[in-house]
């Protein structure tokens, strides 16, 4: 089945939209065809090079769309049913998964560093070459090929431009605070950077109970955000040390919470070193492959502070997500407000321009 989709031929290039050949689904494979593709750091950082992934890549890690057709023994969707793909493969049955961190499961390692899916091989041709996967998922293309384990299915009613932001954006942000962090009621909270991912880290701190939540950028438009989501104080990076700016405003104790979501060691160590005594230090911003954070090292023991990391919000996202729509429904988890454009297809790098500008909070393509 011919297919336009977003490629990316070389690292720095930009993304060419081209006619793609997608072949029919295999046995416990799902064609969808993709109503909206979200538009994320993470490809960024991929067309840039800060992020290892193989190439050509069809990129896009999150999306939303109607299942096609299915391949055989597939039987949790059938054509039709609207779904959101899952970025992270889980086989459901080693002990990652059954023990509740899916996303540690080899399965998703295995198709993200490979592109191909689990026969070792790709859906995608491009002018006769082959085209990998990116993520397991490849949203930019109108019609992609995914396995039934990364497929969830979701209510008919929800509009499926938004709905296409609970699979990366708001589980990675408001699963962070719940699952890693586990931020408790009446807690202080620093967020670093609060683009698309940022503000649902600021959300999730909200809907805990946090009592004072600190948003930092280095851009006004995201600083506006994160009070949109629920920020109570901000700090612009550029006016001087964050930390200090921290301290400050937290009678010089730190905060309880500090999540780091951009993927830069230097905002790493601050997130570290803005903490209070028992400090939790989260990174959720996708780290360049060879990155290295350097730390103090005598906080760890001496005030007991904690620096980690979590891939996917440490969610279930089978589970969790079903949770977040309740949410949204019930009008605590604001998912309209994050959406702030749609581009067709054609104007993708158009819209990686302004998300990086800090022109737009989340935008999505259409087919
Ligand atoms: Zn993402
Ligand atoms: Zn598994």
């Amino acid at each position: 089945m011919k297919s336009k989709a977003a490629i990316l031929f070389e690292v720095g290039a930009g993304l060419e939209v081209r006619e793609v050949e997608v072949q029919d689904p295999g046995p416990g494979e799902v064609r969808i065809r993709m109503v909206a593709g979200g538009v994320c750091h993470s490809d960024l950082h991929v067309m840039t090079g800060h992020l290892e992934a193989p190439v050509p890549a069809i990129l896009g890690h999150e999306g939303a769309g109607i299942v096609a057709d299915v391949g055989r023994g597939v039987t949790s969707v059938k054509p039709g049913d609207p779904v959101i793909p899952l970025w992270r493969l889980s086989c459901g049955s080693c002990e990652y998964c059954t023990g509740g961190r899916p996303a540690l499961c080899a399965a998703g390692t295995q198709i993200r560093w490979s592109g191909r899916l689990a026969d070792g091989t790709s859906r995608f041709k491009c002018d006769g070459h082959e085209i990998r996967h990116f993520a397991g998922v490849s949203s930019f293309s109108n019609y992609t090929v995914v396995p039934e384990d990364a497929v969830l299915k979701i209510p008919e009613d929800l509009p499926l431009e938004r709905a296409a932001l609970l699979g990366c954006a708001v589980i990675t942000g408001v699963g962070a605070v719940f699952n890693a962090a586990r931020v408790r009621p009446g807690s202080t909270v620093a967020v670093f950077g609060t683009g698309g991912v940022g503000v649902n880290v600021v959300q999730g701190a909200a809907i805990a109970g946090a009592e004072k939540i600190i948003a930092v950028d280095r851009l006004e438009s995201r600083l506006d955000a994160a009070r949109r989501f629920g920020a109570t104080h901000t700090v612009d990076a550029t006016a001087g040390d964050p930390v200090a700016q921290i301290r400050d405003s937290t009678a010089g104790k730190g905060v309880d919470y500090a999540f780091e979501v951009v993927g830069l060691p230097a905002l790493m160590r601050q997130a570290y070193e803005s903490l209070a005594k028992r400090g939790m230090a989260v990174v959720v911003g996708l780290i360049p492959t060879s990155a290295e954070v350097t730390v103090p090292a005598l906080p760890l023991i001496y005030e007991e502070r904690v620096l980690t990391g979590s891939l996917y919000g440490s969610a279930a996202p089978k589970t969790d997500i079903p949770k977040l729509i309740d949410l949204y429904r019930a009008g605590r988890l604001k998912l309209d407000e994050l959406l702030t454009r749609s581009y067709p297809i054609e104007d993708i790098n158009e819209a990686y321009a302004a998300l990086e500008s800090g022109g737009t909070l989340r935008s999505v393509v259409t087919f």
